[in-house]
């Protein structure tokens, strides 16, 4: 009899963090099971469907013929094209779309591929932490060591570049900064980003923004581009995303703009594993950009509007927070004596609420957890006064 057969997972699989929402997940099943209804304010997926003119765009380009075989790598001329100009007119930023600009199926299609087209095995990526689990576990895919920057509170949530010490900083291929920020909803200003391409070009380190959040933003503050920065563009790359935007996570369109090598090496690695993304959404997707913005007027005011409601109810509950000028997202500190699993598993037991630990996002947010404003107000407010009746 020949041995039985065995399915061994790749170290890099097997090493894997565990999964964020796993406990998470076994205790609502049991919440659940005991009949209470759950409010999950633990995952940042936008509740609100995307904006009708943009569904009808991919209706009708979805019928055309010549979108049906393979689309273009790169990503089609005319949404890149359409990319460069809506960089062009909400930050006056100039991309070539012929160079600067790369189709991607989601931003973290992208943020996940690029160390492997520029990080060998045993050089550090600077990631920040907390922060969006991706740029650590694509590091460790491509063979990378992560060096974490702790973005804490006294730093407005911005990593401290002093602190990486400088034989990091010289073996570090890439550096991944994300404003507004997931998961601490806090926001950069342009001498943060002056700062940071000052500290790329002394270590020679590839900078990439995400910039998931630029336009979910409140009152009349309006994000930054990375690349509105002069000298961005000599050392990095941005990654622009539609999910958030225009309610559109389940559609898997994005793009990266910014360092035509950069581009050109992020583009390498896709050739070699994706075959670009459908043309019918990238046609929609053109429609998302160039057509009026009414609709994330309307989109942010709704989440500002939520935002309000929640503050208030986690106010009124005793916990201390910032209100985020950007994002949908609250970033609260736990409760004097409790760890951020103690308060996960707390809210939802006494409240059947979900929200995230901040540990999930890296061991800096321990001491947080995370709640996303993904839901109706209705469900909101009521999530808002069972968490001051289990505190209180
Ligand atoms: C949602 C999110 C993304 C991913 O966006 P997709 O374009 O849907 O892939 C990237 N980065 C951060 C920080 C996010 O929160």
């Amino acid at each position: 009899m020949a041995s039985p057969f065995t399915i061994n997972y790749a170290e890099r699989i097997k090493t894997l963090p565990p999964y964020l929402f796993a406990a998470i997940d076994q205790k609502k099943t049991e919440v659940r099971a005991r009949g209470i209804d759950i409010i999950d304010l633990g995952v940042g997926d936008p509740d609100l469907p995307t904006p009708a003119h943009i569904v009808s765009a991919l209706q009708y380009a979805a019928a055309k013929k010549e979108n049906h075989q393979y689309p273009s790598y790169v990503g089609m001329p005319a949404f890149r094209e359409a990319a460069s100009q809506w960089l062009n007119r909400r930050f006056e930023i100039d991309c070539n779309p012929a160079s600067e600009i790369l189709s991607l199926i989601g931003s973290k299609e992208g943020i996940a591929h690029i160390p492997l087209a520029f990080v060998n095995p045993g050089d550090y990526v600077l990631v920040p932490d907390p922060g969006y689990p991706v740029y650590a576990v694509a590091t460790g895919f491509a063979g990378g060591l992560v060096h974490k920057m702790p973005l804490l509170e006294e730093n407005g949530f911005l990593p401290d570049l002093q602190a990486i010490p400088d034989e990091i900083a010289d073996r570090a291929k890439l550096m991944f900064i994300n404003y507004p920020n997931n998961p601490t909803g806090a926001v950069a200003d342009q001498n943060f980003f002056e700062q940071v391409i000052i500290f790329a070009h002394r270590h020679n380190i590839i900078v990439c923004h995400d910039a998931a959040y630029t336009e979910l933003a409140y009152n009349d503050y309006r994000p930054l581009s990375f690349l509105q920065v002069p000298g961005a563009k000599e050392i990095g790359i941005e990654f622009h995303s539609f999910s958030k935007t225009y309610n559109m996570t389940g559609w898997r369109i994005g793009f990266a703009a910014g360092n035509a090598q950069v581009v050109n090496g992020l583009g390498k690695v896709k050739t070699n594993i994706d075959s670009g993304a459908f043309q019918a959404i990238q046609e929609a997707a053109i429609v998302a950009l160039s057509a009026d913005q009414h609709c994330v007027v309307e989109l942010c005011r709704i989440y500002q509007h939520r935002q309000e409601i929640m503050v208030n109810a986690l106010g009124k509950a005793g916990f201390t927070l910032s209100v985020p000028q950007a994002t949908f997202y609250l970033w609260i500190k736990n409760p004097v004596g409790m760890d951020s699993a103690g308060v996960a598993a707390m809210l939802l037991e006494q409240a059947g609420v979900v929200v995230t630990p901040g540990n999930g996002f890296g061991d800096a947010g321990e001491g947080y957890f995370r709640i996303s404003l993904t839901v109706p107000e209705a469900r909101l407010q009521e999530a808002g006064e069972r968490i001051i009746k289990a505190i209180g």
